[in-house]
């Protein structure tokens, strides 16, 4: 770790392509990704499964509407 040379960290907004907005810091703004946590079994594991349920329904039923 360097003292004295970071870079500007700033809040990023970070969106996914499931739809996930995540705020984290960064020093891009804006970034896109293809995956984040939300969407991939990887990052949540067992909780995924758990927490889907809910989660998923209502989200499908945001985007299947009209
Ligand atoms: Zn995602």
């Amino acid at each position: 770790m360097k003292e004295g040379i970071h870079p500007d960290y700033k809040p990023t907004t970070i969106r996914c392509a499931c739809g996930a907005v995540i705020e984290t810091g960064s020093t891009k703004e804006d970034i896109q990704v293809e995956i984040c946590s939300n969407c991939h079994p990887f990052f949540t594991g067992k909780q995924k499964l758990v927490d889907t349920g809910g989660r998923v329904e209502k989200f499908n039923k945001r985007f299947n509407r009209g």
